[in-house]
């Protein structure tokens, strides 16, 4: 099959990808609570004939397109997570897909649908993974802490869960299209972080702010100096790291009168290796803590591991970026931009397979931001669709011959998945950083 008929396959199904796209818009859900976005996308892939393995007991699903020829399993997937975002004008129940994820489940759509018609597979060997995912967005740190508490989860990332159980096993190469609302370069691709998350809690002793603040120690003045501190470490970041660091402060007090006991910060720690990351996560512990002992507070971290820095792989770069080329021209697509200072657990998957990561334009606004929407659905879904079909055409084709060539690429960041997951333990951390004795101050960090 030649390449205008992949695309003629996918704009057979244009309505519904369009369809999908507006409605997850209208039904925007966080990570990890995306059941009725799992229900509809799942409606629509049984319907085409797909025998489905959902997750269970968190959101998502995949399902195995076969050729029927030994070869290469290539991964596709879609996030489904929306973000809190409160103020954005088409917000449902706080919620907003403030970061595009629901076009990709249109593209997810587009493409699995176009790969089931009659002739679809002919000249291709090896079998295409398609997966639903939940909570790409590090956010409500909390919730996602209570659901590993309970042991239903064991990291705060979808994919990194996924991969975890299981779901990923096999599987060669591994790729989505995310939205972008670049406006010049329609299909680009760069390298990006990796994060930890970090909470903390400062405690002071309450008091009546009036009458009697000499009684109290000031929880929210000591998280101030701590913002403070971290600040003032800044100019210690190499450039060359990346390195991002910013709080939020998620509590600061209860009562105006009463001298806060307990003030909450919460923050990620980005850098561009995890060598970096755990040495400025460093710097950062210490900070907090100096800003504890300065009011006599303490103060506990809860550290987690969050996304492993993204490495594309250069062959499959190399590989959509003809694609693309051919599709838009190339003047719209930069396969090598500089590198990304936010996080993905995509990064994750590239610690341990050929991954790709890159976006399609058709968003206008500030990502993550109150004004940000898909404007051209058509180039983000439809094309986004075709160009993930020509991908896995590209690579499946002439039995696997690119495929095969990228596998045999340089190796790994890790020889498998137990020393990646080793290494992101090593983030793990719950500890209280002072004590008081009573003529000495002990820290640790
Ligand atoms: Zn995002
Ligand atoms: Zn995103």
């Amino acid at each position: 099959m030649e390449f205008d008929a992949y695309r003629t396959l996918v704009e057979k199904h244009r309505e519904l990808i369009l369809e999908v796209e507006r409605y997850l818009w209208k039904h925007p859900e966080t990570g990890f609570r995306e059941w009725n976005t799992t229900e509809y996308l799942a409606g629509i892939f049984e319907a085409a004939g797909y025998t489905l393995h959902m997750a269970g007991d968190i959101p998502g699903f995949y399902t195995d397109l076969d050729t029927g020829r030994p070869g290469p399993r290539i991964l596709i997937m879609g996030e489904m997570d929306a973000l809190l975002a409160p103020n954005h004008p088409e917000a449902v129940n706080g919620c907003a897909h403030a970061c595009g994820h629901h076009a990709q489940c249109a593209e997810l759509v587009g493409a699995a649908l176009a790969l089931k018609e009659p002739g679809a597979l002919d000249g291709l060997c090896g079998s295409i993974r398609f997966m639903a995912v939940p909570a790409e967005e590090l956010i409500e740190v909390s919730f996602r802490e209570s659901l590993r508490q309970k042991g239903v989860i064991h990291y705060l990332g979808g994919k990194v869960e996924y991969l975890y159980r299981g779901y990923m096993d096999g599987c060669d190469i591994a790729y989505l299209l995310h939205a972008t609302n670049s406006r010049s370069e329609d299909f680009n691709c760069y390298n990006s972080n990796g994060c930890i998350t970090k909470e903390v809690t400062y405690k002071g002793v309450a008091a009546h702010a009036g009458g009697s603040p000499q009684s109290g120690v000031n929880a929210l003045y000591a998280a101030s100096l701590g913002l403070q501190a971290v600040n003032a470490i800044r100019e210690t970041f190499l450039d060359s790291d990346h390195v991002r660091v910013h709080p939020i402060m998620t509590s600061g007090g209860s009562s105006v009168n009463i001298i806060p006991s307990e003030a909450t910060l919460s923050t990620f720690i980005r850098g561009a290796s995890l060598e970096s990351i755990r040495e400025n996560n460093r710097k950062v512990t210490r900070a907090l803590a100096g800003a504890a002992v300065s009011l006599g507070a303490k103060v506990t971290v809860h550290d987690r591991p969050g996304y492993a820095p993204l490495l594309n792989d250069p062959g499959i770069v190399e590989a959509a970026g003809e694609i693309a080329v051919r599709l838009l021209g190339a003047d719209r697509v930069n396969m090598h931009k500089p590198w990304g200072s936010g996080s993905t657990d995509m990064g994750d998957l590239s610690c341990v397979m050929r991954t790709f990561h890159p976006h399609i334009g058709g968003a206008s606004g500030r990502s993550h931001g109150d004004d940000y929407r898909i404007t051209d659905p058509e180039l983000t879904c439809v094309t986004g669709a075709v160009i993930e079909v020509l991908l896995a055409v590209e690579l499946l084709k002439d039995g696997a011959a690119r495929a095969r060539q990228i596998l045999a690429g340089p190796p790994l960041r890790y020889p498998d998945k137990a020393a990646y997951f080793a290494d992101m333990d090593s983030f793990f951390r719950d500890s209280e950083l002072v004590t008081y004795d009573e003529n000495r101050i002990c820290i640790e960090f």
